[in-house]
């Protein structure tokens, strides 16, 4: 396991933003988590476990401990007639390609989420009428001390973007490491056709051409996050080079060298600007990490 210094965080956020993580690890397996861990602990640093940083927006100072990032622990395998297992650092793209290749439906909405496993079931990503606890089964964690538990899906408390791993609750100081998830059969060419519908209709939709962390908002109860920011006018509003995307208002992107702060002040502005014109709150689905 190597341990790399000043690493830059633009690298492992879709967001290609951010200071640099002053140590930095991508452990392989299950042994490296716990060395990365131990280390961390033995130099009294903080720590943090990422994915595919699909969801993070990384500070402009960086990050002061060791940022362990978990897309090198891979593996997917048929475990049962219909079910898979997969580790954390699989991604959803990847585990959509397996389902299709072995006949299984599923995956097809969930595929097109640009995240790790442990990254979806962390905030139980969604899309298209689907979430990741429809197809989930078991999860498997590994806590700081080394132990490892598996929960079945019904103690996880899932829900929209949520799971109790999302709580910050002091007990998950770990990592998830793998899942089970339980597909269905499925005709191929079927799994195909849905697949493509998806594709397409989040190239139509979505900013996929620039750097973000997909949807900034939370959904709020009752209403469209998009819809509201679009209807205050302010798709195209931006802080330097952060902007409120012209395709889709529900994200903000990076428009060439944006900083954290352009972003978060941009944040600020929707929010109040939605508050005060709809008198709704918005809630920052994106998380921020770092000094
Ligand atoms: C273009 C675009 C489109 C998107 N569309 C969707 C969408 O349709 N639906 C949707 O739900 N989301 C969407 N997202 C957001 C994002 O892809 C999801 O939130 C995804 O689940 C995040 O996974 P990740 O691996 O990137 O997690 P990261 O961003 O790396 O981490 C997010 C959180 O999960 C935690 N975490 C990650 N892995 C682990 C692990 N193994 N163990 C413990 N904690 C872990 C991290 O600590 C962090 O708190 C989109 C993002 C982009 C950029």
């Amino acid at each position: 396991m190597k341990i790399f210094e000043n690493e830059s965080l633009k690298l492992h956020s879709t967001f290609r933003i951010g200071g640099k993580a002053k140590y930095f690890t991508m452990p392989e397996n299950i042994e490296e988590i716990k060395e990365s861990i131990s280390f961390a602990k033995e130099n009294g640093l903080e720590y943090m476990i990422i994915g595919n940083g699909s969801n993070i927006l990384f500070t402009d100072k960086g990050y002061d401990g060791l940022i362990i990032v978990l897309t090198k622990l891979k593996g997917i395998e048929l475990i049962g007639e219909n079910t898979l297992r997969v580790y954390a650092g699989e991604l959803m793209s990847s585990v959509g390609s397996f389902a299709y290749n072995n006949g299984l439906g599923g995956m097809e909405a969930l595929a097109g989420i640009p995240g790790s496993i442990g990254g979806g079931i962390y905030m139980n990503c969604g899309a298209y009428g689907s979430e990741i606890k429809d197809v989930l089964r078991k999860v498997c964690y590994l806590y700081s001390n080394g132990e490892t538990k598996v929960f079945d899906v019904s103690e996880l408390d899932l829900s929209y973007r949520h799971s109790i791993f999302s709580n910050d609750d002091p007990q998950f100081d770990g990592a998830i490491v793998y899942a089970d998830i339980e597909l269905f059969e499925k005709d191929k060419n079927a799994i195909a056709e849905k697949m493509a519908e998806h594709r397409e209709a989040r190239k139509s939709k979505q900013p996929l051409e620039y750097p973000s962390c997909g949807s900034t908002f939370k959904r709020p109860v009752g209403y469209f996050a998009a819809q509201l920011i679009d209807e205050c006018g302010l798709k195209g509003k931006a802080v330097g080079d952060a902007c409120v995307s012209e395709k889709h208002a529900g994200f903000v992107i990076n428009k060439g060298e944006a900083t954290c702060a352009q972003v978060l002040e941009l944040i600020e502005i929707v929010k109040e600007t939605v508050l005060r014109e709809k008198g709704v709150v918005l809630e920052c689905e994106i998380k921020v990490v770092g000094k």
